[in-house]
């Protein structure tokens, strides 16, 4: 399994805040949507985000936001062409790629060829995709475009990959909430990158020990840089459901979609 080691990892440290804490702060049964059953929600911590954790496939609360929505908005999601850049090792990447006939994940190797297999990943720019024009029925991303460096350029390549009736579902933490979207980083002309924060923000990256730069902090302002950026409607949606596992900050799963064919 790839990132086997990183889980590991992970589930040593939720083990440590459970007997730093004295034992779990919350438990509740629900379904959860990343591992399709039923299960036990644990809450490690206080910050249910990273804390609130499925007992069977360790999945957070972002991660079950985001399969919630593919099966209920894109409920014939097994039988479509899904891409998922810089997919998860666990949960619901592993479920859409164990399910679906036709799902390539990809992840970011600026020093190797596009549109190749690295480290078992096909290898690809969100800036510049190798896919063709309507080639992919379903984007997704998990906490991927707090990252990039070109965001509109990347929602256009997403638009232009995406079928007619196709969609773009995904995360990525609206912070600035009401607030207008803020930069973190940009680019120079030279290549170099531009702080705007003090200090700079790193989030973990499953391939890259280095961490990943926060480039932009989004605000629900997103959805009017989407609009202008590739012309496609953009929905927010914002889901409490203990029942599911899905409670916490952050975890607004967004919908971009591409207009059906009409007619
Ligand atoms: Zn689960």
């Amino acid at each position: 399994m790839r990132n086997a080691g990183l889980l590991a990892a992970k589930m040593r440290r939720a083990k440590w805040r459970l007997q730093a804490h004295g034992g779990p702060q919350f438990i509740n049964q629900g379904y959860c949507y990343s591992c399709n059953r039923l299960v036990n929600f644990v809450a490690t911590g206080a910050w249910w985000r990273d804390d609130y954790l499925c007992d069977h496939c360790h999945s957070i609360p972002r991660e079950r936001a985001v399969m919630y929505c593919i099966e209920k908005f894109f409920p014939e999601w097994r039988e479509k062409v899904i891409h998922e850049t810089s997919p998860g090792s666990r949960a619901t990447s592993l479920r859409l790629e164990a399910e679906s006939q036709n799902y390539i994940a990809t992840q970011y190797f600026p020093d190797a060829v596009f549109g190749e297999i690295h480290q078992g990943y096909r290898n690809e720019d969100l800036k510049s995709l190798t896919f063709d024009d309507a080639s992919i029925d379903l984007h997704v991303s998990q906490d991927v475009f707090e990252h990039v460096f070109d965001p509109a350029q990347a929602f256009r390549e997403i638009a232009r990959t995406l079928k007619p009736g196709g969609m773009h579902i995904f995360t990525t933490p609206l912070v600035n909430k009401n607030k207008p979207t803020q930069w973190c980083a940009q680019l120079r002309p030279d290549g170099s990158i531009e702080h705007l924060i003090d200090p700079p923000e790193y989030h973990g990256n499953p391939v890259s020990s280095e961490g990943s730069l926060v480039t932009v902090h989004w605000g629900y302002d997103i959805t009017k840089f989407i609009l202008d950026a590739c012309g496609l409607f953009t929905d927010v949606i914002y889901i409490d459901a203990l029942e599911y596992g899905i409670r916490a900050e952050y975890i607004e799963v967004l919908i971009t979609r591409k207009p059906p064919p009409s007619g």
